[in-house]
């Protein structure tokens, strides 16, 4: 059975879904997983070996469930990707002034001859509006009379070497990449209609670490792009929620670490790992910072025991033989630490 996997690459999460078409052409999903991603920031691959090891599993994972897709689509972001507004225009061709899909054709190639700096790559091309002999506002010109013809697109960049990287990382897996779609567009497609399109919308995706903006307005695409800014720059600055939280979780390799009121976990830190987020914080000028020491363990390569054990001053035998369990140390404050109770 031929399968198309659309692929979300995600900074923390990849988000897969598998389909296929019937026997009479309707699309069946096959498969949907959210899997830890690897050797990704803000859109953009800067860790190569960690991003083909994160993918292979998942390729991996799919195979076990009887699933081999050749057809892989990509959502691409990241930095240096952005949009452009392209103006072309060409004279009817044929001799009765008929405007064909010939036409079309002619007329989105003027509108991709623009100078791309060496590092882009065009994705996307996308007509927003047509204008034939100067009658503007014309959504699909094919089979009408004119002489002149213009377009009006939105042409998206991206860009090249992580464009490159992304399909070099799915060769090495023996799998095809067959579209990149700008992030901001794939997820308009899925989420919004026809409708809100027409009335007007913004389509905003909050993702950890960047956010993309679509913005249509009468069924055209306005703006398109993506921000290296997402919800870890509020969540993950103990600044920020140190003024504007209630409560904090503190997780680390996807457990809740200590869990309190705010005011609680600042003044009375029980857990190392928070200990060392707060130590890290800048606080006075002249002071130097005290980062936590190694980093992060990509996800299938925790230690045993407490996920921290590898970076924690404190860590002794007993950490790494079981995983603490979060328990309660006082009213609304929980940590997970064996030395937690002591
Ligand atoms: S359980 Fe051990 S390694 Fe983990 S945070 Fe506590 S002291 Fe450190």
């Amino acid at each position: 059975m031929k399968s198309i996997l659309g692929w979300d690459l995600g900074n923390q999460n990849f988000r897969l879904v598998l389909g296929t078409q019937t026997k009479d052409f309707k699309p069946q999903i096959l498969a949907v997983l959210e899997r830890p991603s690897g050797g990704l920031t803000k859109g953009a691959v800067v860790d190569y070996e960690e991003f083909v090891q994160a993918a292979d599993r998942v390729l991996e994972e799919l195979k076990s469930l009887g699933y081999s897709p050749k057809h892989i689509f990509i959502n691409v972001a990241g930095p240096h990707s952005n949009i452009k507004v392209t103006k072309g225009m060409i004279g009817v061709s044929r001799a009765d002034n008929e405007i064909s899909e010939f036409d079309i054709e002619q007329l989105i190639q003027k509108c991709q001859e623009v100078n791309l700096t060496h590092n882009k790559t065009i994705l996307h091309i996308i007509p927003r509006e047509y204008a034939v002999d100067d009658l503007r506002g014309i959504k699909d010109p094919v089979g009408m009379h004119g002489i002149k013809l213009e377009l009006e697109s939105v042409l998206v960049e991206g860009f090249l070497p992580n464009i490159k990287t992304i399909s070099k990382a799915f060769n090495e897996l023996k799998k095809k990449v067959e579209t990149m779609v700008f992030t901001p567009l794939a997820g308009s497609r899925s989420s919004l209609s026809k409708k809100q399109q027409e009335v007007g919308v913004a389509l905003v995706d909050l993702g950890a670490e960047s956010t993309s903006l679509a913005v249509f307005e009468d069924g055209k695409l306005l703006t398109a792009n993506s921000f290296p800014i997402g919800a870890n720059h509020i969540t993950h600055d103990l600044a920020i929620i140190s003024e504007h939280a209630e409560r904090v979780a503190v997780m680390y390799a996807g457990r809740i670490m200590e869990l309190a009121p705010t005011d609680k976990l600042f003044k009375n830190t029980r857990h190392p790992y928070t200990i060392g987020l707060i130590k890290s914080m800048p606080e006075k000028k002249g002071i130097s910072l005290k980062p936590i020491a190694g980093f992060i363990p990509s996800p299938g390569s925790y230690p045993s025991g407490c996920k921290f054990s590898d970076r924690c001053e404190l860590a002794t035998g007993e950490c790494r033989v079981k995983e603490p369990e979060l328990v309660k140390i006082a009213e609304d404050h929980f940590a997970r630490c064996v030395k937690a109770l002591k």
